[in-house]
């Protein structure tokens, strides 16, 4: 068994996932994704054996080649930066997390509108305008927003943030909250946005207070990464 304890880290993190729901008052329910980056094959077995159903990878050539090593029938989600040309493989994931452009968007629908199904993405948002992170900013998820109405490849399904690594509490309630008010500009727009990718395994607690309905974690799940 390759992560030994990893039956009890998933039971902790439940509880205190139910606990944060608790104390955010936004009684939603929290998918877990497990995210398996770097690791092996194995660490999606030991994940599904643990009850956790859904897992992310940030890479589309890893994944791909861990899907091809695994037969759980895990659900794959893709959370990193996805290149143009590259866009063919979002056809193999349950769910694009990281739509941080309108070149982006408009790529993903084409591959939605070829196989006649729209693409299940989410629209990345950086709230807090940071240089080394990418996703639309607020004024633009506006915009933006309104022309993915016309994509019928795509499919946004809500939103995905991530908040600055090392932000006091402060900056990270302000993160999250701005990314719940885009998720509520795309609904209001007309989009089908019940989700909010936010938190990972530093800040998930309080991206659960904040309405997060997918939490992303890797670290506290699997150990540390090497790379
Ligand atoms: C790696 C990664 C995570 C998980 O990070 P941990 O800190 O290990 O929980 C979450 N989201 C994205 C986009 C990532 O690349």
């Amino acid at each position: 068994m390759p992560f030994p304890d990893l039956a009890a880290r998933v039971a902790e993190m439940r509880e205190r996932i139910a606990a944060a729901v608790a104390r955010g008052g936004h009684a939603q329910r929290v998918t877990v994704i497990a995210v398996t980056k770097t690791y092996g094959p194995d660490a999606v077995l030991s994940a599904w054996e643990s009850g956790i159903a859904d897992v992310g990878e940030n890479k589309v050539q890893e994944a791909l080649s861990k899907m091809g090593e695994v037969s759980v029938p895990v659900r794959w989600h893709l959370i990193g930066h996805l290149q143009r040309n590259k866009a063919k493989a979002v056809d193999r994931f349950e769910m694009v997390h990281s739509v941080d452009s309108g070149r982006l968007a408009d790529a993903v629908a084409r591959v939605g509108e070829e196989r006649g199904s729209p693409i299940r993405s989410l629209m990345q948002v950086n709230v807090a305008g940071e240089e080394t992170k990418g996703g639309l900013s607020p004024a633009e998820a506006d915009t933006e927003g309104e022309r993915w109405l016309r994509l019928r490849g795509l499919r946004i399904e809500g939103v995905m943030t991530m908040a600055p690594l090392d932000a006091d509490e402060r900056i990270l309630r302000a993160t999250f909250g701005g990314a719940r008010k885009v998720r509520e500009h795309l609904i209001a727009l007309g989009h089908p946005a019940a989700e909010l990718s936010m938190g990972m395994s530093h800040d998930y607690e309080i991206a659960v207070e904040e309405g997060a309905t997918m939490v992303r974690l890797g670290t506290v799940l699997f150990g540390a990464r090497d790379a």
